[in-house]
């Protein structure tokens, strides 16, 4: 993937009452994710009722960042024509430390993504906007195989 992201032209997000916070802390480069002040645990996709415990005592808290891949999709041909100059690139499942999981791009690393490859948090200007992208955490030189 060679082509700057940033000139994708690619449809925005919809974005609601509900979920604005989610994308202005996105454009200021951060994760911001809700967390119940009811049972403690964290939430997303953004909600008014706690999926855990049906509270509605949702706060924002910004998240760690780190994350762990549960699951991927190498796309090779994007549902919109904007996303073609950018193939084939990798969306995937992200687990987060705060346990909720979010779909996410995941920016390529120096070796093939594997299912539990740990990510963190990668803000990139994509289409015109920043979006709360995740990158490989890269193994250290001690940890490679022989
Ligand atoms: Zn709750």
């Amino acid at each position: 993937m060679s082509v700057d992201l940033n000139t994708l032209k690619t449809p925005g997000p919809t974005i609601t009452a509900l979920s604005r916070p989610f994308w202005d802390a996105a454009a200021e480069g951060r994760l911001t994710i809700q967390h119940c002040e009811g049972c403690g645990k964290a939430v997303f996709y953004p909600r008014p009722i706690c999926p855990h415990c049906w509270s509605k005592r949702l706060v924002w808290k910004d998240a760690s960042g780190r994350g762990r891949l549960k699951s991927f999709s190498k796309v090779h041909k994007p549902g919109h024509p904007g996303w073609l100059p950018a193939a084939p690139y990798v969306v995937g499942l992200v687990e987060l430390a705060e346990g909720p999981t979010m779909l996410s791009f995941i920016l390529p690393g120096t070796r093939p993504q594997q299912i539990g490859d740990m990510l963190l948090l990668a803000p990139t200007a994509i289409g015109g906007r920043v979006l709360p992208a995740f990158r490989p955490v890269e193994p250290r030189a001690e940890e490679k195989p022989q």
